[in-house]
């Protein structure tokens, strides 16, 4: 499943290609892609506008329009955007679910085998007030990820440690793969309750939320080899799993057995013997 970084390392593929760019034309194929407006609102009124910036939020990415519309996607569990030249053939057919075309030829094509990826267009004001970055939680690096704002969401939570912080209404752009990193150098069991933590863990899960995100967005993620061949990169931060997929294996701090369980439904790595 694509993560922050790997939203990060596609909008820097694709920022580079399309912004400045005209929309002048887009196909829409699946029928679940577009859920606000309608697929024809939203056709309608993006050809022939400029894409004037691309941001992202968590995992949701906006691709900002001309007329200050914004144009809102998350690739879900299987999503991608990938840039291509007039001259490329489509990458995979059968997962194609949509394509933005640009005046100078080249195009973006969206692929998802699964299907639950979203593409929807927002007015500035509607964007202001119901955009997803209204109902979630700061990002790690955000001013307001701090100390103050976050203890009281785990403090006063029930819920394991580990479906906290993927909440993204807690925090935003933490998946299954880093929740498990995070928790792993901040020492503590995923499936503690979030009201178990005394404040020096909650300040650790802080200091490393920031740390391993930042450092996968520089080593371009963990899972980018689901990404286009033509881009031709292998997430680096792959290398640098401490304890994810690890199952098995002997943890490398204390050489005691990783084990794997599942909190919340999600596979979760840990070691019985360092995370308390
Ligand atoms: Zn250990």
């Amino acid at each position: 499943m694509p993560e922050l970084p790997e939203v990060r390392t596609v909008i820097k593929i694709l920022k580079s290609s399309i912004v400045g760019e005209i929309i002048s034309d887009v196909r829409i194929f699946w029928n679940t892609l577009v859920k606000f407006p309608t697929k024809e609102d939203l056709i309608k009124r993006i050809i022939n506008k400029k894409i004037t910036d691309l941001k992202s939020f968590g995992k949701w990415i906006f691709f900002m329009l001309e007329n200050d519309d914004v144009l809102v996607s998350h690739l879900r569990m299987t999503g991608m955007w990938y840039f291509e030249k007039q001259s490329d053939q489509f990458w995979n057919q059968k997962h194609l679910h949509a394509v933005i075309d640009f005046k100078n030829g080249n195009r973006i094509s969206f692929y998802d085998s699964r299907g639950f990826g979203v593409l929807n267009l927002y007015t500035k004001e509607e964007f202001n007030l119901k955009g997803p970055q209204t109902r979630m939680g700061p990002e790690p690096w955000d001013d307001n990820f701090t100390f103050e704002n976050i203890k009281p969401k785990i403090f006063k939570s029930k819920r394991a440690i580990k479906s906290i912080i993927l909440d993204q209404s807690v925090i935003s752009g933490i998946g299954n793969i880093y929740a498990d990193e995070i928790l792993f150098a901040s020492s503590i069991n995923p499936e503690r309750s979030g009201d178990s933590l005394n404040d020096n863990e909650i300040k650790q899960i802080i200091i490393h939320s920031k740390k391993i995100l930042e450092d996968a967005i520089l080593n371009g993620g963990t899972t980018i080899h689901s990404y286009h061949p033509k881009i031709g990169e292998t997430g680096g931060f792959q290398d640098k799993l401490k304890i994810h997929l690890r199952k098995g294996k002997e943890c490398l701090r204390c050489g005691k057995i990783v084990m794997k369980i599942r909190v919340g439904e999600r596979g979760t790595y840990f070691c019985p013997q360092c995370q308390k």
